[in-house]
């Protein structure tokens, strides 16, 4: 094994982890002490380095700000037992990544500075990280576009970046949901399978309207007939009909692939389930509700694994669900949360040691 590359430091004088609350995490309120950051210029990434999390300080032409060329990524490491610090699957975040990156006009960033660096930042800043069971350091890579120009073309320099911070275990209420009939998020030919700002941009409207009903989320359809389930919010969505597990697939590329998805999806074959990836249309969902064969719905993502579906509405047409017959769902949650907190034996390879 090549040995990494040791990214230069630069020390926080006085660190932040007297300010953090362990006992009330949240998510996305904390950040650690440091981030790791690289420069593309030039056609070359450069000045790769580690240093305190501080403001950046940028131009008001930064062309990122006008035109949202800029991609990120979400993923966590969570503390064993004994101490021992794992990154769930971190390679295919840096795949994905470099996915989105291609979809943007954006440069690749190379494996030694998004998974090599990422474990060297973990490492420094591992005193955030925390222990309780479904805690874990959240960590956000992203790169954006840094040209100070208003000019409308992909732009010639970027930044890399990766921010961690702690968060707590996230419960999610099961949620209620509604078919989105006005709007859409993503069409074929589209940004829909690429983790990009613009995308949820695109989506806080209707997701605010969603709340103002009362609803959690929405669950997205295709742009073209509205007839075909896609995705909700941050989160792939499955549902359980007949014992069967369906999922809509990605061949259109309007869905964003989950690597808690593909996890699952894995991980439910393997567990003897037919799983099946293909179009799902909101008629088939509501006729298996009616006929009584929908067992559960639940959306799947990083931040919350897994996340019950207690109410899915229709135009006029509301379906209930009682979550606590999920057992599908809920023991797979667990599964998955235990497989991150090492209690498995990680059977797959799919954790990392920092
Ligand atoms: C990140 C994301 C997901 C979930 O992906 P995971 O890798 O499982 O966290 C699903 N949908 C969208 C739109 C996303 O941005």
């Amino acid at each position: 094994m090549v040995e990494a590359v040791q990214i230069p430091v630069e020390r926080i004088k006085e660190s932040k982890l007297g300010q953090v609350d362990f006992s009330n995490l949240g998510f996305g309120k904390y950040f650690s002490d440091h981030m790791l950051e690289a420069d593309y210029v030039n056609g070359e990434w450069t000045s790769v380095k580690i240093r305190p999390y501080q403001d950046l300080g940028f131009l008001p032409a930064l062309s990122v700000l006008h035109y949202s060329q800029t991609i990120f990524e979400g993923q966590k490491a969570h503390k064993d037992e004994n101490g021992n610090i794992h990154i769930f699957r971190p390679h295919e975040n840096w795949k994905r990544l470099n996915r989105s990156a291609d979809r943007m006009a954006m440069p690749n960033v190379p494996e030694e500075i998004f998974v090599d660096g990422m474990k060297q930042l973990i490492e420094l800043d591992k005193a955030f990280i925390p222990s309780g069971y479904d805690e874990s350091l959240y960590i956000r890579p992203f790169l954006f576009a840094t040209e100070e120009t208003l000019g409308v073309k992909e732009s010639n320099s970027y930044k890399f970046l990766i921010i961690t911070g702690p968060v707590g275990s996230y419960f999610s209420a099961p949620a209620r949901i509604y078919v989105e009939e006005k709007y859409t998020r993503a069409a074929p030919g589209g940004t829909g399978a690429a983790k990009t700002g613009g995308n949820y941009a695109a989506s806080l409207l209707s997701s605010a309207e969603a709340r103002k009903q009362g609803y959690d989320q929405v669950l997205w359809m295709d742009a073209n007939e509205h007839k075909y389930v896609q995705e909700v919010g941050a989160m792939n969505i499955l549902f359980v009909i007949d014992g069967k597990i369906i999922t809509p697939d990605l061949t259109d590329g309007t869905i964003l692939s989950g690597i808690t998805r593909m996890s699952l999806i894995e991980l439910f074959k393997e567990k003897g389930y037919t799983v099946d990836e293909r179009k799902v249309s909101i008629d088939e969902i509501v006729e298996a509700y009616k006929n009584g064969s929908l067992q559960e719905v639940f959306g799947c993502g990083t931040a919350a694994t897994i996340s019950h579906v207690r109410e899915l509405k229709y135009k006029d047409f509301v379906m209930e669900f009682d979550v606590d017959s999920m057992t599908i769902s809920a023991d797979m949650k667990k599964y998955l949360l235990d497989y991150k907190e090492n209690l498995h034996g990680d059977p797959h390879g799919w954790l990392e040691k920092v």
